[in-house]
């Protein structure tokens, strides 16, 4: 009865904070293997009355204005990343679970690189073979290309942070299950509080629709800046994609003059 209310509840407050696009919660218990917990599509928000209180009337807090305090309340408290206060920490909690079976067949994790108070966060979709062989993202021709995509608007790798929606590789590079997703967000969420970038670049529809629960085309998703609880996100062609097809390497330049402008507004404070 008391999880059922407790569930009742955190749809309630979910359906309050629908600022964002994204809203993990506590459902069903699950088998080791399957996250404790769902991604719910948004829904419609409440009428302004019952915005304020909780399932029993009582008064609810109004939602953070801060985007990391928001973000680390969607980490549901039973996920074993909660606690962790240091990526170190983090980083030693996913290589200790199997959260997923990717997790068990892996060579290693593929947690992050970069800055770890690095005011630009880069997510990609997952590792690849190479990735996997180093333990780091983006190593192989992706990675390379993604390097000079950077740079194109003077950012170095080191500076910026780089990471996966999943930590572990898909076999033969298929595209993430959406409850392998889901098991593997909250580390990726708990990450966006330690470092708390100013601004997030998505690579990818993966990486983009994965963040923003939506199932969108690149073409919808990219071009604009996007709200996530208050973290402004913009979503661009994947490298991987680009050594594929020339012809969206213009609109990726685009996108990126974009980002480079928001963050150096955003960085001198005049954003
Ligand atoms: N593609 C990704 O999305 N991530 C990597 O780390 C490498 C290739």
């Amino acid at each position: 009865m008391e999880s059922i209310l407790r569930t009742l509840r955190l749809a309630l407050e979910q359906q309050r904070d629908l600022g964002g696009p994204f809203v993990p919660r506590v459902a069903v218990p699950a088998s080791p293997l399957r996250p404790s917990f769902s991604v719910l599509e948004p829904s419609a928000p409440l009428s302004d009355e019952m915005a304020n209180v909780d399932l029993f009337g009582n008064d609810a807090p109004a939602p953070s204005d801060n985007p990391y305090e928001r973000i680390e309340a969607l980490i549901p408290e039973n996920h074993p990343v909660k606690p962790a206060t240091t990526l170190a920490e983090l980083e030693a909690i996913v290589r200790a679970h199997e959260f997923i079976e990717l997790d068990r067949d892996r060579i290693n994790p593929v947690f992050g690189t970069g800055d770890p108070n690095a005011n630009l966060l880069v997510i990609g979709e997952a590792p690849g073979a190479d990735e996997d062989r180093h333990g780091e993202p983006f190593v192989g021709r992706a990675g390379q290309l993604l390097n000079k995509i950077l740079a194109a608007v003077n950012f170095t790798r080191e500076e910026v942070y780089i990471s996966n929606i999943l930590k572990s590789r898909p076999p033969g590079n298929r595209d993430p299950e959406p409850e392998e997703v889901e098991a593997h967000l909250p580390i990726l969420l708990k990450q966006i509080v330690l470092i708390q970038p100013k601004l997030i670049l998505c690579v990818g529809r993966t990486a983009g629709n994965s963040l923003l629960g939506r199932r969108s085309s690149l073409a919808a998703l990219r071009d604009k800046f996007h709200d996530f609880h208050g973290l402004p996100l913009l979503v661009t062609y994947h490298p991987a994609a680009l050594l594929r097809n020339d012809q969206w390497k213009r609109p990726t330049w685009e996108d990126m003059k974009l980002l480079r402008t928001r963050y150096d507004q955003l960085v001198a404070g005049t954003a």
